[in-house]
């Protein structure tokens, strides 16, 4: 190339929102919805296209709008680097965008894509995991009507372990729906539903008798030292979730729970996703962990740590009607990683 100014960008990073329509009306303690939007990002270079998406959130003032502008304005970074170097990349990009941490989920999965692609192999296979040895995931069940709520276990049949969404007035109605219909091992998602440690360790030691592996975020976020006295009373282990949104958040949590619920999107990125998980292991935490309402592209790249989870709630994609998107399966209820390279997706015709 005789002439820098002429030569053609090394990167070209792009951005579009996805509309993903949902199968049910979804609610949680926080929010109900019949779709969501996220953010898809392409990142082509030296003739390879690496693809991530990321899903907003809302509670954090994210939207896959502000996600499109950050993208742009990442432009002229992106023409004079090399994505081979994305360790380097992320470390710039997070140093300059505070924040918007699905916004970097997207990108960080796009670059993890387009690297392990360059390489022609899996991702799993560039970090040195075992793709064989994922765990079980489990399939969400939202808070809703008895009858509702049974139709939903129904169709989860092909899915051995259940995670139950309470948190709301109707935590009895819930359960007794879902034993109603089976007999499977649950976990449960308080959400930050419950709001004293009394009611919390009451509730916590009925779910005791329910068949309940585990319990996720019983109280607000902020309530730490609260959770640590629901721990002492109860016998379930208690999974932070709200309370353990990135890396440094989790020496702060450690005392106070057996293990974390991690996310890509709030951590943003698979790099981030992957220091906390080594920072759990480190504090002797189990580690799940789960997802936002996603197509395949997020849950797959997600997928690609699975080798390094104790359990998973990687069943977003199961939740929408549109997913564009072929990727990570579930089979006997765990999930089964794409052997082609990158994150291993392909688009839905
Ligand atoms: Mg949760």
């Amino acid at each position: 190339m005789a002439l820098g100014a002429l030569a053609p960008p090394r990167a070209a990073i792009s951005a579009r929102s996805i509309r993903l329509d949902l199968v049910n009306t979804w609610t949680t303690v926080m929010s109900s919805s019949d779709y969501r939007e996220t953010l898809g990002v392409s990142i082509t270079s030296q003739g390879v296209t690496g693809i991530g998406e990321g899903a907003p959130i809302v509670r954090y003032g994210e939207s896959a709008a502000q996600g499109i502008e950050i993208v742009s304005s990442l432009r002229e970074l992106f023409a004079s680097a090399d994505p081979a170097q994305y360790a380097k990349l992320l470390d710039q990009i997070f140093a300059k965008i505070p924040g918007a941490w699905a916004t970097k989920a997207a990108i960080d999965i796009a670059l993890h894509d387009w690297a392990a692609k360059r390489l022609n192999v899996p991702l799993w296979k560039m970090w040195g995991l075992d793709g064989a040895a994922t765990p079980t995931t489990t399939f969400s069940i939202g808070i809703d009507k008895a009858d509702v709520i049974r139709r939903k276990v129904r169709d989860a049949a092909a899915y051995p372990y259940l995670k139950i969404k309470v948190g709301l007035t109707n935590d009895e109605e819930v359960m007794e729906a879902v034993r109603a219909e089976t007999k499977k091992p649950l976990r449960v998602d308080a959400n930050e539903g419950w709001k004293s440690v009394d009611e919390a360790v009451r509730k916590i030691k009925w779910l005791e008798t329910q068949g309940v592996e585990f319990i996720e975020q019983p109280l607000p976020a902020a309530m730490l030292t609260e959770a640590g006295e629901v721990r002492k009373r109860v016998n379930m282990p208690i999974f932070a979730d709200e309370a353990c949104l990135h890396a440094e958040d989790i020496p702060r949590i450690a005392p106070y729970f057996d293990g974390v619920n991690i996310k890509v999107d709030k951590a943003g990125g698979l790099r981030q996703a992957m220091r906390m998980i080594d920072l759990a292991r480190t504090y002797k935490l189990k580690v799940m962990m789960g997802c936002m309402v996603s197509s395949s592209l997020a849950i797959t790249a997600a997928a690609q740590l699975s080798p390094l989870l104790d359990y998973s709630d990687l069943d977003g994609n199961l939740l929408i009607k549109n997913d564009p998107y072929d990727g990570v399966k579930v089979v006997n209820g765990r999930l089964v990683l794409p052997t082609r390279p990158g994150v291993g997706v392909v688009a839905r015709r």
